[in-house]
């Protein structure tokens, strides 16, 4: 396009651009549960679910690999008999999420009313630990520029549907605690696979970002920061614990 610019002649440039696509129908897809019972007698039957979906477009090592490795190593950590919850915790590896009429969160609902009802907490682990990118200082005189990869992660929202005081606020404390990149304003956004859960009428906590490569081929495992997905994990262990310890009333006012 340079030499047919230079050459004076670019009004007469001609592209053409082809997409060929498939459609696919008639799919199906299965979420995969894993439950942890709670020890306390009368706290046993609530539940917390902790959902991270499972399919992606491309390599989806951000959308949703990254989700995913926290919530199967929160699995590992509750699943050990000192860590032990109070209330039960059920996880949800939900399928379906990028397929039209194949919600994950919104199926498991609808087909296991118990427990729906016996839900507390949803927490919804979505877009976690891919890495920061800032635009460099350098700028090119035709307007190119070139960006800067950072080793941690990039800003993450933390949703909560209910506004509860006691949730937000532990969000403040994680930063603090564990040096989790969070947004600083509140926010009830239950976006992704949280939308399922909403019916519910409980907390949606929702955790995600929104970086720059997000659903493009670009998602590979060298965006994902490893410091970002150890902060995450420890500070979800701890989060998790304390919403096992609060008052019904303190999750949802
Ligand atoms: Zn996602």
């Amino acid at each position: 396009m340079n030499q047919a610019a230079m050459a004076g002649n670019l009004s007469r440039l001609q592209m053409q651009l082809q997409l060929r696509s498939e459609r696919h129908t008639g799919l199906t897809a299965r979420n995969g549960l894993a439950i942890i019972p709670g020890k306390h007698p009368s706290h046993g039957d609530e539940v917390i679910v902790i959902n991270a979906h499972v399919d992606a477009w491309f390599d989806g090592a951000g959308d949703n690999g990254d989700g995913l490795a926290v919530q199967v190593a929160l699995a590992r950590y509750f699943a050990r008999p000192e860590n032990q919850p109070q209330r039960t915790l059920v996880f949800v590896a939900s399928a379906g999420h990028h397929t039209p009429g194949l919600h994950g969160p919104r199926q498991l609902v609808r087909m296991n009313p118990e427990l729906a009802d016996n839900t507390v907490v949803a927490l919804n682990i979505e877009h976690v630990a891919q890495r920061n990118f800032t635009p460099a200082r350098s700028q090119f005189p035709d307007g190119y520029r070139e960006y800067v990869a950072d080793s941690a992660e990039a800003p993450i929202v933390a949703g909560v549907s209910n506004a509860a005081p006691f949730i937000n606020d532990l969000f403040g404390q994680g930063v603090q605690r564990y040096g989790v990149n969070f947004v600083s304003d509140v926010s009830t956004m239950a976006s992704g696979e949280g939308g399922g859960f909403t019916p519910l009428g409980i907390a949606v906590v929702t955790t995600m970002q929104a970086p720059p490569l997000y659903h493009t081929s670009g998602e590979v495992l060298e965006a994902i920061s490893t410091p970002g997905l150890e902060r995450m994990a420890r500070f979800l262990a701890w989060f998790i614990t304390r919403l096992d310890q609060a008052d019904a009333q303190q999750l949802n006012p």
